[in-house]
């Protein structure tokens, strides 16, 4: 087989992972980034035992382990009353039942696991995509600063603003939920709450209110995520910051114990959630999308990076051996492998009712990338 030379628009969690699934596939890969290099930004990333599973895989696994928690359980709680509604065991148990454990990790140390498993020239930092051309010579990308890069295959990992998504389908727009998020990391020595150590979801009155907390940093710290309905506030950005009273306010009669969380805030960010319908295709030719450009999510299930890491190894199956002339049906066998799961994910994170009362969580935590 000749190796071809694969471009890949954006540097986050789902390109860097396609990279490495693709390398190990035997070919050449050049990832492109707009950001002239990465900041630790953001927080949390929860990987369940589905991404987990995908990630040993690829051989980061040992790496993620230095730095990430292993929650104990998945446990619901209602608002007021506090009352336990279902409990899952994680931890070995998960590892019994899925061959993975889940995993929280902050986001920039996921990113250094997945970037430092890549040769250092594969990634160019400071180029923005604009657009790509097919032609018979290749897949042409153009680049904001006026340069242009050859290839054989293009994969647009360029997040929920994709300009690789615009280029094959045209401009649209993602969509603004009417919810917006708060996120704060606490030590976890200033909370005197229990279950620490597990992944536990406060469902609110509304299925857009809900609180989630679970460890961090190897249980160091206690990441909060809070979201609740508000029609006014648009902005996106993952840094800018909130106000930690308003939070508090916010879940002024939620359960004593939520509320206890909420008190420790010190600082927050605030973040405006926005999502896409389901796409009908994600390719065209030789050149296909992937994670949030394909298929963005509210983070309700907790899967916009578990969807991106199983998109990179069900991509890089499907280019196991593949030439120039088998690109496209490439492509087109990883699109139909991945659509359904995604669109179904993507609807039921929107729903937002996902494991309230018990149910079940293998059709999610059990799917295998490496063999679906
Ligand atoms: C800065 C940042 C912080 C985040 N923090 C969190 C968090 O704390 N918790 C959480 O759950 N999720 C967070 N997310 C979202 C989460 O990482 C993604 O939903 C998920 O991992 C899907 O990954 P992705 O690779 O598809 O997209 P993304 O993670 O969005 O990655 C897309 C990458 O493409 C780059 N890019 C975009 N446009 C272009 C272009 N035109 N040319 C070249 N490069 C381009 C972006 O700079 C980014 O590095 C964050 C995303 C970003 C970008």
């Amino acid at each position: 087989m000749t190796a071809l030379t694969i471009g890949i628009s954006g540097a986050g969690i789902g390109g860097a992972a396609a990279a490495i699934a693709l390398r190990a596939q035997g070919h050449e890969v050049v990832l492109f980034e707009q950001a002239a290099e990465f900041y630790r930004i953001g927080a949390d990333i929860n990987l369940t035992p589905n991404a987990v599973r995908a990630l040993d895989g690829l051989g980061v696994g040992e790496k993620l382990r230095e730095t990430a928690a292993r929650p104990t359980y998945r446990i619901s709680r209602l608002w007021d009353s506090g009352e336990e509604t279902s409990r899952l065991e994680m931890a070995d148990t998960a590892v019994e039942k899925y061959g993975a454990p889940q995993l929280t990790i902050h986001r920039a140390d996921l990113l250094t696991a997945l970037l430092s498993s890549l040769p250092a020239d594969a990634v160019r930092f400071g180029k923005k995509v604009e657009c790509v051309e097919e032609l018979n010579a290749g897949v042409y990308i153009q680049f904001t600063d006026g340069s242009e890069f050859r290839c054989d295959a293009l994969i647009g990992a360029d997040g929920i603003h994709s300009a690789i998504r615009t280029s094959l389908f045209g401009q649209d727009s993602p969509e603004f939920t009417g919810i917006v998020s708060y996120r704060s990391v606490v030590p976890s020595d200033r909370l005197d709450i229990p279950n620490l150590d597990a992944f536990t979801k406060w469902w609110g009155p509304v299925p857009e209110m809900q609180i989630v907390t679970f460890p961090l940093n190897r249980g160091r710290d206690t990441f909060i995520f809070a979201t609740t309905p508000q029609d006014d506030w648009h902005h996106e950005s993952w840094t800018m910051a909130g106000d930690p009273d308003e939070l508090r306010e916010v879940y002024r009669d939620f359960h004593p114990e939520a509320r206890a969380l909420l008190a420790a805030c010190t600082d927050v960010t605030k973040s405006a959630l926005y999502v896409r319908e389901p796409l009908p295709a994600w390719s065209r030719g030789a050149v296909t999308i992937l994670g949030d450009a394909a298929h963005p999510m509210v983070p309700f299930m907790a899967q916009g990076a578990c969807m991106a890491i199983e998109d990179a190894v069900v991509l890089g199956r499907a280019m196991a051996g593949v030439a120039r002339d088998g690109v496209a049906q490439a492509f087109l066998r990883y699109e139909e492998a991945r659509k359904a799961r995604t669109a179904k994910v993507q609807r039921g994170s929107r729903g937002n009712e996902w494991l309230k009362a018990g149910g079940n969580a293998d059709w999610v935590y059990g799917y295998d990338a490496w063999t679906a």
